[in-house]
C-alpha cells in the first residue's frame, strides 16, 4: 500500500492516521474532511466547552503534528463521489485523489423531525464546533430553552442549562430516558435526577409545531400542551453519513456494512466509526455504536490491519455521559438483559447496576462509581462474570475476580 484517503477528520479518521504512523507505515496519507476546524474532541462540546468556552481542550492534535507526521489534512473539502473502477475519489470541485486504500469516516448528522417550524435558523443543534460556538453565544441571552430529545446529548445541555438557571421543558417521544442505552432502572433514576434539577420532562408526546409571533415563539405539544420558548435545541438522535457509500454502490443498512475486519463490498474500501455498521462479538448481531471508544478501537483494528496484522474487530464496548452532578459510565451492551442486580445506594448518588442474561453479566451502568465501572470493564472485556450475590454486595471486592 502506497496511498492511504481517510474520508472523515473525526475522532476515528484522526486516531487511523496516527496509529498508521504509529505502526511504521511509511506511504502517504491523506484526510478528506468538509469541517473547517482543526480536528477536535466532540464530547466537550455538551460539557466543559458550554460551562466557558474555550478550544484549548479541543483539538485531537496540536497543529504540529500533521505535517510533523506527514499526514496531508485536506480540511474544509469534501468528497462527494467514489470512483471505485479507477480506485479515485472526487472531491467538490472535482479534484480527483487516487487511493490503494480508502477508510470511510464520515460519522454522522443530527436527525431533524420534519415539523413544521423546525427548519428555521433560531433552531440549535449540537454536533459540530460550529454548532457549539452559536448555542454558547446565544447562552447569555436564554431564559427558557426547550430540548427535543432525552438521549445522551439532550440531557447533558439540560443539566448545564438548569445549572445556569435556564428553565428548560424537554420533549420525549418515548415514554423513557436514554431508553435505547440504559436499564429502566437507571432510566427512572435519571427521571427523578433531572425532575430535581428543574427540568420538566414531557413523555410520549411530539413537538407538533412552533409559531412564532414577533420576538415570541411558542411550542406546541402533541398532547396538546403548549409554552412559550426562547430557543429549541434539536437533540433527537443521529443519522450515518451513508450516502456517499451507497451511492459508489456498497452495502448499506443502518451504516456502511462491513465485516468483523471492518472491511466493506470492496476489498479496497474500509469504514469505522459512527457511520459502520459490524458485526459485533458481544451481542452477535450488527451493532453501529456512537461512542469515541468504538471510533477510536476501530481506527487501530484497521491499522493493525493495513500494517499487516489482520486481526477481526472485538473492541469491548463502554460509554460515558455527564448530566449535572452524576457521572453515568457504561460497560457493555445492554440489549437482551432479563435480570437486573443493584449495587449500592441510588439514594446516595453513588451507586451500579449490573445487568444479566441469565446468570451472565453483560453490562454494568454506573453513576458516580467509577472503581465498579473500571472493573466492570475489565471483567467484561476478558468474558468473565460475576456471581449475582457477589454483585448486590458492595462490600465485596471484584478486584478479586479478575
Ligand atoms: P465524526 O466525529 O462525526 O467525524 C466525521 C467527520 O467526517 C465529520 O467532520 C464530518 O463532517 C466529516 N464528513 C462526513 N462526510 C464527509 C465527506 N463526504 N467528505 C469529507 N468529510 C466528511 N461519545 C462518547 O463516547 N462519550 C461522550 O461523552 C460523547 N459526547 C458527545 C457529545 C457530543 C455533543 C457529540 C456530538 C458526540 C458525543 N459523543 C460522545 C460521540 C462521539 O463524539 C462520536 O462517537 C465520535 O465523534 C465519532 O467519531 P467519527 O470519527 O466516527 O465521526
Amino acid at each position: 500500500l502506497k496511498n492511504i484517503i481517510i474520508v472523515g477528520s473525526g475522532h476515528a479518521g484522526v486516531e487511523l492516521a496516527s496509529a498508521l504512523r504509529h505502526r511504521g507505515f511509511d506511504g502517504s496519507i491523506t484526510i478528506v474532511g468538509d469541517e473547517p476546524d482543526l480536528p477536535y474532541q466532540r464530547p466537550p462540546l455538551s460539557k466543559e466547552f458550554l460551562k466557558g468556552p474555550d478550544d484549548a481542550g479541543l483539538p485531537l492534535k496540536g497543529e504540529a503534528f500533521f505535517p510533523a507526521n506527514s499526514i496531508t489534512l485536506r480540511l474544509g473539502e469534501r468528497a462527494k463521489h467514489i470512483d471505485r473502477d479507477n480506485r479515485e475519489i472526487v472531491l467538490d470541485d472535482d479534484n480527483r485523489l487516487a487511493y490503494d486504500h480508502l477508510i470511510l469516516a464520515t460519522g454522522a448528522r443530527n436527525r431533524i423531525p420534519p415539523i413544521p417550524g423546525l427548519d428555521h435558523p433560531s433552531i440549535l443543534e449540537l454536533r459540530t464546533l460550529e454548532n457549539a460556538r452559536l448555542l454558547n453565544e446565544r447562552l447569555a441571552s436564554l431564559t427558557h430553552v426547550t430540548v427535543v430529545g432525552g438521549g445522551f446529548i439532550g440531557l447533558e445541555v439540560a443539566g448545564l442549562l438548569r445549572a445556569r438557571d435556564i428553565a428548560v421543558d424537554l420533549v420525549e417521544s418515548t415514554s423513557v430516558l436514554m431508553g435505547r442505552v440504559l436499564s429502566s432502572p437507571m432510566s427512572a433514576w435519571f427521571r427523578s435526577f433531572h425532575e430535581q434539577l428543574g427540568t420538566k420532562l414531557h413523555f410520549e408526546t411530539l413537538v407538533q409545531g412552533v409559531h412564532r409571533d414577533g420576538a415570541h415563539t411558542e411550542v406546541r405539544l402533541s398532547n396538546g400542551r403548549h409554552f412559550q420558548t426562547d430557543s429549541i435545541l434539536i437533540a433527537a438522535g443521529i443519522m450515518p453519513n451513508a450516502e456517499l457509500a451507497a451511492e459508489a454502490g456498497l452495502s448499506v443498512d443502518n451504516g456502511i456494512v462491513v465485516d468483523e475486519l471492518l472491511v466493506t463490498g470492496d476489498a479496497a474500501i474500509s469504514a469505522m466509526g459512527d457511520c459502520a455498521a459490524y458485526p459485533n462479538v458481544f451481542t452477535g448481531g450488527m451493532a453501529r455504536l456512537e461512542s469515541v471508544q468504538n471510533a477510536v478501537d476501530q481506527a487501530r483494528c484497521i491499522a493493525a490491519r493495513l500494517t499487516g496484522e489482520a486481526k477481526p474487530y472485538d473492541g469491548f464496548p463502554w460509554f460515558w455521559s455527564n448530566q449535572g452532578s452524576a457521572r453515568l459510565q457504561i460497560a457493555g451492551l445492554s440489549n437482551g438483559h432479563d435480570g437486573t442486580v443493584l449495587r449500592g445506594d441510588p439514594e446516595s448518588g453513588k451507586f451500579s447496576i449490573f445487568l444479566y442474561r441469565g446468570d451472565r453479566l453483560i453490562a454494568v451502568e454506573s453513576v458516580n462509581a467509577a472503581a465498579d465501572h473500571m472493573m466492570a470493564r475489565r471483567l467484561l472485556a476478558a468474558h468473565r462474570s460475576v456471581p449475582k450475590a457477589v454483585a448486590a454486595d458492595p462490600a465485596a471486592n471484584l478486584k478479586e475476580l479478575i
